[in-house]
């Protein structure tokens, strides 16, 4: 007598541990939005001049190589602030020199115009005091301090 091992049952009792959650929405799914207020859109705003008047006082800054003899206001590349330059005149010993001259000759009847034009004009920042730009009498600007574009 040959004793025949049972025929093996499958077994299917165990369920796989699989339960498709339903994405059901939450009942105050329209409360939690995800899309963010609109107040708080607004507000990370870069900072940014207004354009009506300028903290400063200054609407409009002269580039530097646009200077002229006199304070003018201008952007400051070393401090970043808008601010009138202060101007002193280069009194250099060519100047007493051309004034000698002039002196020697005087029927010349443009020595007010020499006199003022035989100076250059050292343009330094009003807040921080760097030499920005040099008004030369020959009507060139030099640029001390490079324009951050
Ligand atoms: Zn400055």
């Amino acid at each position: 007598m040959e004793k025949v091992p049972p025929t093996p049952v499958p077994v299917y009792d165990q369920q796989p541990e699989f339960y498709h959650h339903q994405p059901t929405a939450p009942p105050n799914a329209h409360v939690q939005s995800p899309v963010q207020d609109p107040h708080v859109m607004a507000a990370p705003q870069p900072y940014y001049h207004p354009p009506a008047g300028h903290p400063s006082g200054y609407n409009s800054a002269t580039p530097l190589h646009a200077l002229q003899r006199g304070p003018t206001p201008v952007d400051c590349p070393i401090c970043g602030v808008r601010e009138m330059t202060r101007t002193e005149a280069e009194s250099g010993n060519t100047t007493h020199g051309w004034a000698a001259v002039i002196c020697c000759c005087f029927c010349l009847g443009c020595i007010p115009y020499l006199m003022s034009s035989l100076k250059d004009y050292n343009h330094y920042c009003g807040q921080c005091g760097t030499m920005l730009a040099t008004w030369h009498n020959s009507g060139r600007v030099e640029v001390h301090q490079n324009v951050r574009q």
